[in-house]
């Protein structure tokens, strides 16, 4: 199974995607993650991206689309994967069609989270993760159970990342709406897009997800 998490940052695309992953057997592919580790690791393109994701904007279709291109051909991503973060405009939508046809498999479904944007900003105001096992927790929505203890892995360090304040959450939100939304159409004309309710409290969002992969 191949399903991409579509929505607006802040959506909960992670959230879901770590818990997908869990229940499916999937692998979590979050080119955001990918990136923030080429950064941390001052490879070539970390070096290249790290700009564009300080500014909240998009990193060039080369650099992501390569990643993905090598990641999907990796062992762990022969029972399926959840692409979370990718694609982000429709240039990479159309590079994802391309390398999955090489592949022989297919886009089982895609999955967009509807959230207003006036949550959005809290959201990600408020989110932070665990810095050994990256399980992702909120200040006021979603505590560990064990005030800084983490439920996943017991770790005692957290993290917040560094593009999650307001100025450039609006830049991101923008880029949203001008690159990364016109990829709808084009998945809903395929007949594979179906909408979940991002709004709706952290478990329900995971049974609708289920419904729609079980579907
Ligand atoms: P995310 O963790 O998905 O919110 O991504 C964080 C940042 O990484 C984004 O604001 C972009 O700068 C960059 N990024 C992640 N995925 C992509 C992508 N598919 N295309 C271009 N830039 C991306």
């Amino acid at each position: 199974m191949i399903v991409i998490l579509f929505g607006p940052p802040g959506a909960g695309k992670g959230t879901q995607a770590q818990r997908i992953e869990k229940a499916h057997g999937l692998v979590q592919l979050s080119t955001g993650d990918m990136l923030r580790a080429a950064v941390a690791a001052k490879t070539h393109y970390g070096q290249k991206a790290q700009e564009k994701m300080a500014a909240g904007q998009l990193v060039s279709d080369d650099i992501v689309i390569g990643i993905i291109a090598d990641r999907i051909k990796e062992d762990d991503c022969k029972n399926g994967f959840i692409l979370d973060g990718f694609p982000r405009n429709v240039a990479q939508a159309k590079a994802l069609d391309e390398m999955l046809n090489e592949e022989g498999v297919h886009l089982s479904a895609v999955v967009q989270m509807e959230v207003d944007d006036e949550a959005l900003v809290d959201r990600i105001s408020g989110r932070y993760t665990c810095a050994t096992c990256n399980e992702g927790y909120h200040d006021t929505n979603l505590k560990p159970k064990v005030d800084g203890v983490c439920d996943n892995c017991g770790g005692t360090e957290f993290k917040r990342r560094a593009d999650d304040n307001a100025e450039t959450v609006a830049k991101r939100l923008d880029e949203y709406y001008a690159q990364t939304a016109p990829v709808l159409p084009y998945y809903a004309e395929k007949g594979i897009l179906q909408r979940v309710d991002g709004m709706a409290a952290i478990d329900d969002v995971t049974a609708q997800i289920n419904a729609v992969l079980a579907a």
